[in-house]
């Protein structure tokens, strides 16, 4: 699954504080395209521009919940994904969205941070029609053949068939807010202008009704996220909102019976907490859909190959070895199921990808000062990871907790498993009895590759050993390999560590 959304995915963050504009825009006729591909591929001909047309063309209006279950129809028919780019939900959240979908019905995603919960509800446009038809100029989407608006009704009584239409693209048709205790009735649904009032206009006319972002996002998905940290009074016009298509502003009576599928988001303790969210509500939501971080190493890092940034570094190029990457999700792994670490807000993937950054990063600062043309992640890398994982996790417990030591835990255990699973106890034998009668090897993040690389010649087994992790001959891969079966021999207590002065050295 997708964890993580930056950099070349140009995909907005779980936390979308960014994404509250309103979820409408309408093109303009210059903007309509001529030709466009529909969604087989094929080009349609020039999208009608006026009701006339439209009706002369064949076109059937859908609710959203009709067209959305439509298009999932024949995505399964054809055995298409319908989330490109999610890994890990295939068994799990996927067969459940689609089930609600079929249903009709509105979700709320429940999960700790960092489990794909925006990219997936932001992935459900992938289920609207490439575009549909509303009237030209009005502000909530309104369908050509049903508008609610009051605007709208005059327009198309009055001009009929001649009423000029927009095609709304399914991008814009999903609206999005982060609530938080200071959301107001007026961001999500409207507000009335006193003014207008004051002239005379009686408030069941919309026409003196500024609307919020859920009216501006008819006819589409409108996504809440952290649903538990919406005030009660909101809650409970938010569900008027969808009961009765009725809501009370500045005391006045409005109508609007929207077409919107509702999704949230929110933390499972505070969803479940009692009183944080009005059973009313609750009860809106058909299906209530648990998310979770990736269940295997695999995945873990899948998604971190697909989501870390990666930049060109001119003539420095970079390799990271399967164990350093094992590493990495294992680190994050245990992280998740250490007690020291608070588990109510969980241990996003972006630990995984920001660890992964961090160290290839300082593999590349090596390269360049050292003037080499490989930058390869070793062992000693990892102590840079304090900086891309201490604000993504909590630590648990009042009293003093050092969290550089949590994380050297945490590294040091990730390392004895992930070496572990290459090497059987007497596989490196051969390797530690080197050590007796003094012999030592000395390692540094800002050691060169190649005074490793003797020591594969000098200590016997060692060739072997490297062997199995790696066949490149590259003295930066060697390098790092050497680290990691030197501090892998030391993890099961074969060889003794020494720190000093930016140096490790090993001995017995
Ligand atoms: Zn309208």
């Amino acid at each position: 699954m997708g964890f993580l959304f930056r950099g070349r995915k140009k995909v907005a963050k779980d936390s979308p504080e960014t994404a509250d504009a309103p979820g409408s825009r309408v093109l303009t006729r210059a903007e309509v395209p001529v030709k466009t591909a529909g969604p087989e591929g094929q080009p349609t001909p020039q999208r009608p521009r006026t009701l006339g047309e439209l009706k002369a063309s064949g076109y059937k209006p859908l609710s959203v919940r009709e067209e959305m279950r439509r298009n999932l129809i024949a995505l399964i028919k054809a055995k298409r994904p319908i989330f490109n780019g999610i890994i890990g939900y295939d068994n799990t959240v996927i067969p459940q969205v689609e089930n609600a979908v079929l249903s009709g019905q509105n979700i709320i995603f429940l999960g700790e941070r960092g489990q794909a919960k925006s990219r997936v509800m932001r992935l459900l446009t992938g289920l609207l029609d490439e575009a549909i038809p509303v009237v030209r100029g009005c502000e909530i989407n309104d369908s050509p053949f049903s508008p609610i608006c009051k605007a709208c009704r005059e327009k198309i009584a009055r001009e009929g068939d001649a009423a000029e239409i927009d095609w709304l693209l399914r991008a814009d048709r999903y609206g999005e807010k982060l609530a938080t205790p200071d959301t107001t009735i007026a961001d999500l649904i409207g507000d009335v202008d006193p003014i207008k009032v004051a002239e005379g206009r009686y408030l069941s006319d919309e026409l003196t009704m500024h609307y919020g972002i859920i009216p501006r996002t008819n006819r589409g998905i409108f996504c809440i996220n952290e649903l538990p940290d919406l005030m009660e009074r909101l809650q409970v016009g938010l569900f008027n909102l969808l009961e009765e298509a009725d809501i009370q502003i500045k005391g006045y009576r409005v109508r609007l019976p929207l077409d919107i599928i509702l999704v949230a988001s929110a933390n499972p303790e505070d969803y479940t907490s009692r009183g944080r969210i009005i059973t009313p509500l609750k009860d809106r939501f058909g299906a209530q859909i648990r998310t979770h971080y990736p269940v295997t190493l695999k995945d873990e890092i899948a998604i971190v190959e697909q989501e870390w940034q990666v930049f060109e570094n001119g003539d420095v190029d970079f390799f990271v070895p399967d164990y350093v990457k094992e590493v990495i999700a294992e680190i994050t792994q245990l992280a998740r199921k250490s007690p020291d670490v608070g588990q109510r807000s969980g241990v996003s993937v972006r630990v995984s990808i920001a660890n992964m950054e961090t160290v290839v990063a300082n593999a590349i600062r090596r390269a360049i000062m050292l003037g080499e043309k490989l930058a390869v992640p070793r062992i000693s890398d990892f102590p840079y990871i304090i900086a891309s994982t201490t604000g993504k996790i909590e630590m648990e417990g009042f009293e003093d907790k050092n969290e550089q030591k949590l994380i050297d835990d945490l590294t040091r255990r990730a390392v004895l498993t992930v070496f572990n699973r290459y090497f059987q106890f007497d596989e490196f034998e051969p390797v530690v009895r080197q050590f007796n009668g003094g012999f030592t090897v000395e390692t540094s993040e800002n050691m060169n590759a190649k005074s490793y690389v003797r020591y594969i010649k000098e200590i016997p087994g060692l060739a072997k050993a490297v062997k199995k992790l790696t066949s490149a001959e590259t003295p930066e891969t060697l390098a790092s390999v050497v680290e990691f079966i030197l501090e892998g021999a030391h993890l099961n207590k074969r060889l003794n560590k020494t720190k000093a002065a930016g140096k490790t050295v090993y001995k017995r």
